[in-house]
């Protein structure tokens, strides 16, 4: 057997499988290492650890619940600058972003471990009572991507252990390292069965979705994927929370300072390497300061350092996996091949690792593809607008509706066209702000339901009317 450091969790035992594959490092195209690859008898034993150690955990008392999933939050800041490199080796992540991943996670784990869902009162006549409440659905799955994988992970661990369910958990197969480790970690502290890792292959996640004793699934992946698994949870009627893509707009108005504005406008694009569901996807730049903003953009990006992302300075690392690194490549042929301009990069070096150079497409069609699909890689597309009711009917127009940004002096004004875009966040002279008590989630095709907030909590709890009235006499 190849050297598998980190293995599945069932039922609070450390397992490994006879076949497994290799997590490969995408800065260097090297293997890391070996992991687990689990089959269907072993998602029937995860599934089943978690049935049986279900009653427990909902009995009790929400504040022990609580305090444990404090400690999870402990163990990862024990543990923290071996989980920041090992973030950084096997998703490819620049350091400030895989400390950002890993601040996050600990940050999550002890904030969502502070929060409860009260129940409602709806009749109190002293002995006669109507409440209505929340109650754990039973067995969690959760399903998780290669982009920023412990966070997403502990986005749906925190709140399902939290509300008193039991977890299955797959890692994407690009990153199942992080989440692994955590799940040995976590065993320290949490009851057999409470949360179990598993990982495997895309047909692992097919099989948790068609899996009739898992009540809910929380999944964060592509739309493409999400449709799938809305599909085959209908087996059991299933609770769903799914975050999937994104082709956000940011609009730039006229009255910004174009040089003191590209730092926010490159980071809103480009951060871990614009594989972010959130990322800027399309930038409508108003004709006035185009060519400014389009010139400061390409000055900011030059001071950018792009590399491994454990090499000192490092900002930005490579695509995550091969597959991506096909998938941008073949974008950037498309550009090229429909006679685009690059004002920056489009030219791959033929060197080890899955870099592809921050490009940015000047002014490119509205029906092209680099400004019609989710690129989810660092090549972004300048558009210029005139007039705003054209750029709000062009930022609206996609099967997506995940975040937007608008960019002005004048917020009134900006929050006039944020309040016309059909997507489920807008920032305004910001973005990528995430709390624990802020909803996120997507409209249109980006999602269904919300995580984080007691929105996202609510997610995993059932809704349940108790009525009591003493017996008549
Ligand atoms: P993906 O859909 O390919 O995979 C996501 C997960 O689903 C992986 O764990 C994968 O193994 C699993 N999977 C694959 N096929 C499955 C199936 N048939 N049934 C169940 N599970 C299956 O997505 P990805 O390439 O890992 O991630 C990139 C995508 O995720 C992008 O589209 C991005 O926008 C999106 N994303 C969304 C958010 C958000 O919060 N909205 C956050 C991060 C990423």
């Amino acid at each position: 057997m190849k050297e598998m450091p980190y293995a599945m969790t069932i039922g609070g035992k450390r397992v490994f499988t006879d076949a497994s594959d290799a997590a490969i490092n995408p800065a260097t195209e090297k293997p890391i290492c070996n992991f687990p690859l689990a089959t269907r008898a072993h998602l029937d034993e995860a599934v089943e650890a978690a049935r049986v150690a279900f009653p427990q955990w909902r009995d009790r008392p929400l504040a022990e619940r609580q305090a444990l999933v404090t400690r999870l939050g402990d163990l990862v800041e024990e543990n923290k600058e071996a989980f920041i490199r090992l973030l950084i080796t096997e998703q490819g992540k620049g350091r400030a972003g895989a400390e950002w991943e890993i601040g996050g996670s600990i940050y999550w784990l002890r904030e969502v471990a502070k929060q409860s869902l009260p129940a409602e009162v709806v009749v109190d006549k002293g002995d006669e009572q109507i409440v209505t409440r929340h109650t754990p659905i039973g067995v969690v799955a959760g399903i998780t991507p290669w982009n920023f994988p412990l966070l997403l992970a502990v986005w749906k661990i925190a709140p399902a252990l939290v509300a008193g369910n039991t977890m299955v958990l797959k890692p994407s197969p690009f990153t199942p390292l992080c989440t692994l480790w955590f799940g040995e970690l976590a065993q320290s502290v949490l009851p057999p069965g409470v949360l179990n890792i598993l990982s495997g292959g895309n047909e692992l996640g097919q099989w948790m979705t068609e899996h009739p004793h898992i009540g809910k699934v929380a999944f964060t992946g592509s739309t493409a994927t999400g449709r799938k698994v809305m599909a085959s949870a209908a087996a059991n009627l299933k609770r769903l929370t799914l975050e999937l893509g994104g082709n956000d707009p940011a609009i730039v108005l006229p009255d910004v300072d174009p040089k003191k504005i590209a730092k926010d406008l490159f980071w809103a694009s480009f951060s871990n390497s614009a594989q972010f569901c959130v990322a800027c996807k399309r930038l409508y730049i108003h004709e006035d300061i185009y060519d400014a903003v389009a010139k400061e953009l390409v000055e900011y990006a030059k001071t950018v350092k792009v590399g491994n992302g454990l090499t000192e300075g490092v900002e930005l690392g490579p695509i995550q996996n091969r597959m991506q690194f096909e998938k941008v490549s073949n974008l950037l042929k498309d550009c090229k091949d429909r006679g685009q301009r690059f004002l920056l990069g489009g030219d791959i070096a033929d060197a080890p690792g899955y870099f592809i150079p921050v490009s940015l497409v000047d002014n490119p069609p509205e029906d092209s593809r680099v400004v019609v699909e989710e690129a989810f890689g660092p090549v972004l597309p300048l558009l210029k607008f005139k007039d705003i009711d054209d750029v709000v009917k062009r930022a609206n127009n996609t099967p997506y509706g995940l975040a937007a940004s608008v960019w002005s002096k004048d917020v009134q004004k900006a929050e006039a066209i944020a309040s016309r875009l059909e997507t489920g966040t807008v920032w305004i002279n910001q973005v990528h702000v995430f709390s624990p008590d802020i909803a996120f989630g997507g409209h249109k095709q980006s999602g269904v339901g919300i995580e984080n907030s007691l929105h996202g909590l609510a997610e995993y709890c059932n809704t349940q009317t108790l009525m009591r009235k003493p017996l008549a006499a």
